[in-house]
């Protein structure tokens, strides 16, 4: 098959479509993870993460999903108690974590479909009782399609308590959408790798800041293979703390590579935006976006058609060799969901949407 042929094809909000250069990273003959060839892929790694966070603080990738960093940045940065904010499935993840590591849990909540507002969570800290150790953010939420406003929310934060982390889930955002670790006064951020910086599954990326190290240093129990402090260790070594996806550490540094250097992050997130303004653009006259487009999501779309059932439409498409997401979650009937994101083309996505155009109005 073309290269463009297998890129039309797989449009899921993560894991995405990975490029066949990087595929074959995953080929390459193994190495150590003490020898001197990978110290220098991964002191890289770490060089390179730095610019994509938009960091001079310190950056770090892991071997696991991003789930596991949720539940780390909280055992991590949290003694006692964390305000969560949520607008769907995946900020609601950072909920049941936070209550199953047995913390003290206040819950902003926003209807499905709605950015956290801002103002609500202003309200929520001046009539508050309690001090926050941390408040979590997820930039996008993956389930909905609605990208936060991160700036605004970490400010209102920021401006309430110096004390206060806030921890970012931007798993659906880095590498797709503006993600300004150090001038948005991120605390830790994380993002796995199978999303919008377009690798197979297995490794998250994360960016912590010099005050929660601070607060980690003086936190007890923070289990043993997420401890920052492990992590900043043996990053002054140029080194992972234990052993890492070695063959993914390949493909992550030349995928680094490629989105800094190659393609850039400015013109990627533009790319990105394109996508999504294609995607409404195109499913306007057959489908509604289930988001208001001042909070559109840059890297995935929850649509609700208004021609055909959601999971028809899916389902057909599927046979025509296209995968689209379904929907997530309370919203898994009405509507599904398009993955635009990592390193999807525009003309991949202009093919994808005439079909999809053909199926939804057909009958
Ligand atoms: N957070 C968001 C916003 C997501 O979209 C996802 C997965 O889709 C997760 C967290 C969970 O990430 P992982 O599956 O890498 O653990």
């Amino acid at each position: 098959m073309s290269r463009i042929e297998t890129e039309s094809r797989y449009f899921v909000p993560g894991p995405t479509w990975v490029r066949p250069e990087i595929l074959s990273e995953l080929t390459r003959p193994m190495v150590g993870h003490r020898s001197e060839e990978f110290r220098e892929i991964y002191k890289q790694i770490l060089i390179d993460l730095k610019e994509l966070f938009v960091t001079k603080q310190h950056t770090f990738v892991a071997t696991c999903s991003g789930t596991a960093l949720l539940e780390a940045s909280l055992m991590n940065c949290v003694p006692r108690r964390v305000l969560v904010t949520t607008c769907g499935a995946f900020s609601e993840r950072w909920l049941s974590i936070a209550q199953s590591l047995g913390l003290e849990v206040d819950h902003l909540e926003q209807k499905w479909g709605e950015p956290v507002d801002p103002q609500a969570l202003a309200n929520h800290f001046a009539g508050r009782r309690h001090h926050y150790d941390a408040v979590t953010i997820t930039h996008n939420e993956t389930s909905t399609g609605v990208l936060n406003d991160l700036a605004t929310l970490a400010r209102v934060v920021r401006d309430e308590s110096r004390d206060t982390m806030v921890l970012v889930d931007a798993v659906s955002s880095l590498g797709s959408a503006p993600v300004l670790f150090d001038e948005w006064g991120l605390d830790v951020c994380l993002a796995s790798t199978q999303k919008g910086i377009a690798l197979p599954p297995g490794l998250t990326v994360f960016a912590v800041s010099e005050r929660a190290m601070e607060r980690v240093s003086k936190k007890n129990f923070r289990g043993t293979y997420f401890d920052f402090l492990e992590y900043k260790k043996n990053a002054e070594k140029e080194s992972p703390p234990f052993t890492p996806a070695v063959s993914l550490c390949f493909a992550l540094g030349k995928q680094l590579d490629y989105i800094l250097r190659e393609e850039t992050l400015e013109k990627r997130w533009v790319r990105h935006r394109h996508m999504r303004d294609l995607t409404i653009e195109r499913t306007k006259p057959y489908a509604t976006l289930v988001t208001e487009l001042e909070s559109a999501s840059v890297s995935v779309s929850a649509i609700e058609p208004t021609s055909r059932p959601a999971a028809e439409i899916v389902r057909e498409m599927k046979q025509q060799g296209f995968t689209l997401g379904g929907g997530y979650g309370q919203w898994k009937e009405e509507t599904f969901r398009i993955g635009h994101m990592g390193d999807i083309s525009i003309a991949a996505m202009k093919s994808m949407l005439d079909v999809l155009e053909k199926v939804a109005t057909s009958k």
